[in-house]
C-alpha cells in the first residue's frame, strides 16, 4: 500500500514515564483508500517509545493540523453532474444528502477546505466517479 497525501503534527509533551520533555508526532494519512491518524510519543530522556496507530482524530487535533498545513481546497476543473457529486459526497463523507447539498455549494464556491489527506481521499472518489476533481493546496 502506498500512502498518497499525509498532514503531521509535531508537539513536547511530557514524558509518561519520567516527566522530561517528549517529542509527540501525529500524522494523518491517506492509506490505500482511507484515512489514518497515527501519534507516536518517544522519549530522549529515558528512552520511552510508544505508538498508537489508527485512532481516532479528534477536532481540537483537526483544527492544528489545518492551522500548520493550511489545508487543501477541493477543486471541480470541469462541470460535473450534480447528482454524481452529492452521491459520491454522501458515501464519502457518511452525511445525509441535505448536509451534502451544503458541502457542494461550498465545493462550487472553493470554499471547501479539509486537511490534505481528507481532500485527497474526496477528490480520488470523485474521479473514480469520472469526475474531474483535485485537492490543491493552500486556502480559498
Ligand atoms: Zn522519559
Amino acid at each position: 500500500m502506498s500512502v498518497y497525501a499525509y498532514a503531521s503534527l509535531r508537539r513536547t509533551t511530557p514524558c509518561p514515564d519520567c516527566r522530561s520533555p517528549a517529542d509527540w508526532v501525529g500524522v494523518q494519512a491517506l492509506v490505500g483508500d482511507s484515512l489514518r491518524w497515527d501519534v507516536e510519543v518517544t522519549c530522549p530522556g529515558c528512552g520511552f517509545a510508544v505508538a498508537e496507530c489508527g485512532g481516532e482524530l479528534s477536532d481540537d487535533v483537526r483544527e492544528e493540523l489545518l492551522g500548520e498545513h493550511g489545508g487543501a481546497v477541493l477543486r471541480l476543473r470541469a462541470p460535473a453532474h450534480r447528482v454524481t457529486v452529492l452521491r459520491v459526497l454522501c458515501a464519502a463523507l457518511g452525511v445525509e444528502l441535505g448536509a451534502a447539498k451544503g458541502v457542494l455549494e461550498q465545493v462550487w464556491g472553493g470554499t471547501y477546505v479539509g486537511t490534505v489527506p481528507e481532500v485527497e481521499l474526496l477528490a480520488r472518489r470523485l474521479r473514480e466517479a469520472g469526475v474531474d476533481a483535485v485537492a490543491s493546496p493552500g486556502r480559498p
